[in-house]
């Protein structure tokens, strides 16, 4: 179980990037990453190809490390973290601050 996921929104705690906020799009789970749309972004330098017959440079996200990251709670709009909570027997997440579940709407995925 992964305390962020994709979907979660996110603000960024430590680095370059430290303030920024954005939606998880992808967590990379064996290099303990996750990419967040607009932020750690860079420059990257493409060939020609159909999706850009012109090639040049592009931005892209880079993922980064989740420990670098910080759930905002769709509650209480907080930064915050998750701790896992056994539910039955269900396991989710819920806010340190509020205690609110986090996984409202997708319980069961991944
Ligand atoms: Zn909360």
């Amino acid at each position: 179980m992964e305390k962020i996921r994709k979907g979660d929104t996110v603000v960024v705690a430590k680095g370059r990037d430290r303030g920024k906020v954005g939606p998880v799009i992808k967590v990379i789970i064996s290099s303990q990453k996750a990419l967040v749309d607009g932020v750690n972004i860079y420059k990257k330098q493409i060939k020609p190809s159909k999706k850009y017959p012109q090639g040049g440079i592009i931005d892209m996200s880079q993922p980064i490390p989740v420990s670098n990251l910080r759930i905002i709670c769709p509650n209480c709009k907080k930064m915050t973290k998750a701790r896992f909570k056994n539910l039955g027997k269900e396991k989710r997440r819920v806010c340190i601050n509020c205690k609110e579940i986090l996984d409202v709407t997708n319980v069961n995925a991944k």
